[in-house]
């Protein structure tokens, strides 16, 4: 945090892609610029349950922003994740027909996709479908080499710390609770913490992106929760698929279909569903949609068993159409009518993720058109994020072990995880620490094991490097301690240090 004052130029509320994006987008100007966000780190709203594709754009309808930031989002993504050093891999799309009808249907978004301005879409038949993919059944496919993949949260956090290397202040924990308009151009924010003030505010909370723009009387936009299930299957049968392989998508759904997605770190997403419901906060997963991911995955690629999943998880689509309407409705980005310099973004569903960066530089140029912003000379659009030992090859392994030996303990077996890069994920200069957050940096806790090794082990390393009792250690900030037992303040200070210590040893034996 770079400011003990709480007046800034712009605040952003929502540090998910979106709200990161733009945050580093203005980092480029001379702005004083905060970014509010309720959870303790950021991208753990919809930008950390998502299917991690950077689209082509060929799903979106012409002439919408969806399809002309989409479009341009992809062609500029492997430059963006370049600079922060964030992984990328274009590994290409398969749409494929599973039944002869289905044929009009990938015609129809080749089309589509040529008037959007996306490269290299061609219709191939079932004899290429099998050589691309040996185990997929289809009879012809729409082939989408530009489609890419990449790590959804750790783009999340490397927008913001780049945002943050150049003065943005990021306050985490920090929920809107209120907005008031002092006058023309003014706001006072209040939060759970404190208050800030503001010229600008940029409202990019998602899901909740309606219930804040109610805040300064703004009541035009509806925002409905439509759920997306998905299984991960486990890394050894990454072999299954090379590329994205995708359904014929259906009219008026809300989503694209059962997908099979390789991730970045080498496993295969099934789903996600789709279903509208009621909360906005139930990030459930019911038996009876797994059972349909499992069988509509199996329609494609037979070879599909229930043993390779390794867990499950779901995301919320930020929807505008209701139910009964389904589909996409365009993305909303606009400076309100009704409330000057109150900017919003509604309905940043699918492709947002891809269109993340023009989403940002469309919000700053709403901005500049008002205030002519000073652009910084200054402004370094690289970032460094934390070394992946196991992907170093063994000449490099020796000398990262001689130089700093934390390199030589492997913490996390499934994923191959050392004790540096854990010190350094609990070192990440936003300053989240919980174990999920150390999760997202480093992929420890993300194997077949799901922590049932490791995550004793990271807690003794942040009792050892960094002094916390393991009693204020949490899984997500909060109140969601792991273990029970004495807090600091509900012990005498003369007995606190000794009850706590032998707490300690008993509870990591
Ligand atoms: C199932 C699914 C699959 C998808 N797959 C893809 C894909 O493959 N490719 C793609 O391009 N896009 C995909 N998307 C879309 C993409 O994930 C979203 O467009 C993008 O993540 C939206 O980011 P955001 O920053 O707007 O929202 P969020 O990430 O939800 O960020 C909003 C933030 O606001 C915070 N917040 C909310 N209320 C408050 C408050 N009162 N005070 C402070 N903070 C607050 C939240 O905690 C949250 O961190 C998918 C979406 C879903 C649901």
């Amino acid at each position: 945090m770079k400011t003990k004052n709480n007046r800034f130029d712009v605040v952003i509320i929502g540090a998910g892609v979106i709200g990161c994006a733009i945050a580093r987008e203005l980092s480029k100007y001379k702005v004083n610029v905060a970014v509010l966000e309720k959870e303790d780190d950021v991208g753990w709203g919809i930008s950390c349950r998502n299917s991690g594709v950077v689209h082509a754009g060929f799903n979106n309808k012409p002439g919408t922003l969806m399809a002309q930031f989409c479009v341009e989002g992809n062609k500029s993504f492997a430059e963006l994740c370049s600079q922060l050093d964030v992984p990328y891999k274009k590994i290409g799309k398969l749409v494929v027909a599973k039944k002869k009808e289905e044929i009009k249907g990938l015609q129809k978004l080749k089309q589509q996709g040529d008037t959007n301005g996306v490269d290299n879409l061609q219709i191939i038949d079932l004899n290429e479908v099998k050589r691309l993919e040996p185990n997929i059944e289809g009879i012809a496919a729409l082939y989408s080499p530009e489609t890419a993949i990449t790590s959804p949260y750790l783009l999340t956090i490397a927008l913001a710390e780049n945002a943050l290397d150049k003065g943005v202040s990021f306050f985490l924990n920090t929920e809107v609770k209120s907005i008031i308009r002092l006058n023309n151009s003014h706001f006072r924010i209040k939060t759970n913490k404190r208050e800030f003030t503001s010229s600008y505010v940029i409202n990019s909370t998602g899901i909740y992106s309606d219930y804040i723009a109610r805040m300064v009387g703004i009541n035009k936009y509806r925002i409905y929760p439509c759920r997306g299930e998905y299984h991960i299957l486990d890394k050894n049968v990454s072999w299954l698929i090379n590329h994205l392989v995708y359904p014929v998508p259906q009219a008026g759904v809300g989503g694209l279909g059962i997908h099979l997605t390789p991730t970045i770190d080498g496993n295969i997403l099934v789903g996600p569903s789709n279903e509208y419901i009621k909360s906005k906060d139930n990030l459930s997963v019911t038996s009876s949609v797994m059972k349909v991911l499992s069988s509509e995955a199996r329609e494609f690629l037979p070879l599909i068993s229930p043993g390779y999943i390794i867990r499950s998880y779901s995301g919320l689509r930020a929807k505008q159409a209701p139910s009964s309407e389904g589909g996409f409705w365009d993305f909303v980005i606009e400076e309100s009518g009704i409330v000057n310099n109150f900017i919003n973004l509604i309905g940043i569903e699918s492709p947002g993720l891809t269109a993340a960066q023009p989403i940002a530089k469309r919000v700053v140029e709403i901005i500049n058109k008002k205030e002519r912003l000073d652009f910084d000379p200054s402004f370094n659009p690289f970032r460094k994020g934390i070394l992946r030992f196991e992907e170093q090859n063994e000449e490099t392994k020796k000398t990262l072990i001689k130089q700093e030996p934390d390199y030589g303990e492997i913490v996390c077996r499934c994923e191959k995880v050392t004790k540096k890069e854990i010190l350094e994920a609990v070192n990440n200069p936003l300053g989240a620490r919980s174990l999920i957050s150390i999760k997202y940096r480093t992929r420890a806790m993300m194997g077949r094991c799901q922590g049932g090794y490791c995550q004793n082990r990271i807690m003794e390393i942040l009792r050892e490097s960094f002094k916390l009792s393991p009693q204020e250690i949490t899984l997500k900030g909060n109140n969601s301690y792991l273990l029970t037992g004495y807090r600091s303040n509900e012990v005498s200070k003369s007995c606190q240090k000794e009850k706590l210590l032998s707490l300690e040893e008993e509870l990591l034996v």
